[in-house]
């Protein structure tokens, strides 16, 4: 199809990543369950011909059906009527395409009438969807990842029979299943209430056991994305002895914290004397700033009838992987949203004239469009880099857990591949995460400065871009919780291999001297990476071993990093001796993620040296930025920790506070 509105083909960039970024052959095999089977693929090549055709079909559709009513959706909205939520008629149509196209069983096992295509055909409609209109991405996310996130609850929980080659097999909720993929229902994934969204330690809902054995929930979740399905689930506690600490200790025996969260199964409508009442009251849809045809509800249970997944104070662990999978299809929406921006904002600076030249041609404006273009092409390439570790250490995972493939010596070569998946997955997800949030803002805002006062009116949908980029780095974890996570786990990294550390930074100071051109510029970077790293874990461990300080001065650097590393793991609390770090958490990730993604483009460009062009461009356009970052993570300045302790201080001899 040559089709300048087809969201995926035209997309040259899109089209070289799902080609070449995935290992396709070993996905397709342990999604196959191995090759040969009667209904499955013959070889990775057929595999591939069809997820190819699918996105094709996928990318006209959204960009000839979803783009066109994404500005009706965001007039009409979504509203509550009645107690029921009331969609636009547009919605209601690109649906109907959805369940025409089969997209609800997407990666659905085929014995629940799914295709059983990889997750990572679901994530890059993420982008290809989400450029299109993100309240329809949003809606259409609720369908087939719910369905395979109760189909691997199932598998961990044991009630799902899995087989010799494969771990899919009958489960407790193929029904659920069946009707997600019939495009009859849908799922919502629901953490927040009115005083608990960052902090899940403090949720409040609770799930009680009543004499019969049967569980009841009671509480409120708020923000809930597509909470007028019929499947919700719900992160609850499990013991009242466990609610949070108010007014001193609560029993010694409570479970405390995220520990205390369990998940639950809460279908919108139970039967009762044979009639189908509600089981979860929708109490508002949200009006809110962009996304307006998502609906955002707020949901009240009143002792309704749950279902427990997995065990009581297993919740928080369960709802972490769907919650990580979530993030990176935010990531792919953040993408999504800032192409569309750059592909209206180029179009637009080709167009009008100022002062006798195209816009495009205006330096300041030619410098906002490459740096749109470059940004996009870095965090794709980062998000798919992700996507592979993510869909296969789920799967390296489920088929070592639940299935008797491979000798010993195949699952000890699976195991290893599986560590270091995981260990990517982790890394990435966070940074992902947070730069495409970031940079979606950031390149809608662009989009809307470009078109100037036009940019500001509804007509060309600049302002719309912008509207609706402005939640990315706030839901699935804002960018504030991505960072402390990122910023968490290098430090861990460095603190578990201060050896390996010292040599990373010796190395990278050698290469930043020694290297020539880009690589030299790149190399700097990672150079600063590091000393910035080296500085947060300097300032960090100054209040912790003040009294060592004097006898550290002495040592040589690789003496202090094997006394920090010994010392200061076990001495650690992270609440109270970590506030440096937190204070330069963004600004580390930034430098984290840039560095990765430069990484992974220089990386890419050895082997297909087209692409050079695009790699030379990033590693330019991020140099400047990475030593402004490190120069304010390694200037020590301590007055915002100052100004937070005078504050405590005065608040504690406060009577009031
Ligand atoms: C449109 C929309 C849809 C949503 N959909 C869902 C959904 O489907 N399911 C669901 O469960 N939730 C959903 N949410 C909720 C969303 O996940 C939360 O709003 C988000 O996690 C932030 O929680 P909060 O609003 O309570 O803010 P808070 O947690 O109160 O945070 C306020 C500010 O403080 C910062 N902050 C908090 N703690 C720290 C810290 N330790 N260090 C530094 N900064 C910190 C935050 O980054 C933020 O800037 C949705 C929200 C929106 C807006």
């Amino acid at each position: 199809m040559s089709d300048k509105k087809n969201f995926f083909s035209d997309n040259e960039d899109l089209v070289f990543h799902f080609r070449h970024s995935l290992d396709w052959a070993q996905i397709v095999e342990l999604t196959e369950g191995g090759w040969g089977k009667p209904d499955g693929y013959k070889n990775v090549e057929e595999a591939l011909e069809v997820f190819r055709q699918i996105l094709e079909q996928v990318g006209h559709y959204a960009g000839h059906e979803v783009a066109p009513r994404a500005e009706a959706l965001d007039r009409a909205g979504a509203r509550l009527e009645g107690g029921r939520v009331v969609l636009p008629a547009e919605f209601d149509q690109i649906f109907d395409g959805f369940r025409e196209m089969e997209l609800f069983g997407l990666t659905v096992p085929r014995h629940l009438g799914g295709l059983n295509a990889p997750m990572a055909l679901s994530f890059i409609l993420n982008e290809v969807i989400g450029r299109a209109d993100v309240s329809v991405m949003t809606h259409f996310g609720f369908h087939g990842p719910i369905a395979m996130a109760l189909l691997l609850y199932s598998a961990r929980e044991g009630s799902m029979k899995s087989g010799p080659d494969d771990w899919i097999g009958p489960s407790r909720f193929d029904e659920e299943v069946r009707q997600i993929v019939a495009g009859r229902a849908w799922g919502s994934m629901e953490l927040t209430e009115p005083g608990a969204g960052s902090d899940l330690a403090a949720i409040l809902t609770i799930g009680r056991r009543a004499p019969d054995g049967r569980w009841r929930l009671s509480g409120h979740k708020s923000f809930i994305t597509s909470g007028h399905g019929p499947f919700h689930l719900v992160l609850a506690r499990t013991e009242e002895a466990a609610l949070p600490r108010r007014d001193g200790p609560q029993g010694a025996s409570a479970l405390e914290g995220l520990d205390a969260l369990s998940l639950f199964l809460v279908r919108g409508q139970v039967e009762r004397d044979g009639k189908l009442v509600d089981n979860v009251r929708l109490e508002r849809v949200e009006e809110k700033l962009g996304h307006h045809a998502s609906p955002t509800c707020a949901l009240v249970y009143e002792e309704a009838e749950a279902e427990l997944i997995g065990r009581p104070g297993q919740g928080f662990e369960l709802m972490l992987i769907m919650m990580n999978g979530a993030r990176l299809a935010v990531g792919f929406e953040g993408i999504g949203v800032a192409q569309a921006a750059f592909e209206m904002a180029r179009a637009y600076a080709e167009e009008r004239r100022t002062m006798g030249r195209l816009i495009a041609e205006h330096e300041l404006i030619a410098d906002r469009l490459l740096s749109m273009e470059t940004d996009i092409r870095g965090m794709r390439a980062m998000a798919f880099e992700a996507l592979n570790a993510v869909e296969l250490s789920h799967k390296l995972e489920l088929t070592l857990r639940f299935t008797a493939r491979w000798n010993a010596a195949e699952r000890q070569a699976a195991e290893e591949r599986l560590e270091g998946y995981k260990r990517t997955a982790r890394q990435l997800t966070p940074l992902i995460k947070f730069l495409a949030g970031e940079k979606a803002v950031e390149i809608c805002r662009d989009n809307m400065q470009i078109h100037g006062g036009y940019g500001y009116m509804r007509e060309y949908g600049a302002e719309k871009l912008l509207r609706d980029a402005l939640v990315i780095p706030v839901y699935e974890g804002t960018s504030q919780i991505q960072a402390l996570l990122a910023l968490k786990d290098h430090l861990q990294l460095v603190l578990r291999e201060p050896l390996r550390f010292v040599r990373d930074l010796g190395a990278a100071r050698l290469k930043a001297l020694t290297a020539r051109g880009v690589e030299k510029l790149y190399w700097e970077c990672v150079y600063e990476k590091l000393r910035s790293m080296e500085a947060i874990v300097r300032e960090v461990v100054k209040g912790k071993l003040a009294d060592e300080l004097a006898e550290m001065r002495a040592m040589n650097p690789l003496e202090v990093w094997k006394h920090l590393s010994k010392d200061f793991l076990r001495r650690w609390d992270a609440k109270e001796d970590f506030a440096y770090g937190l204070l330069h958490a963004e600004r580390m990730t930034e430098i984290l993620a840039h560095c990765s993604i430069a990484e992974i483009l220089l990386r890419q460009a050895e082997t297909w040296t087209e692409r050079k062009v695009w790699a030379d461009r990033y590693v330019k356009r991020m140099h400047p930025r990475v030593l402004a970052l490190s120069s304010a993570i390694r200037g020590g300045d301590r007055d915002v920790l100052e100004w937070i302790e005078r504050r405590r201080q005065s608040a504690s001899a406060d009577p009031r506070s």
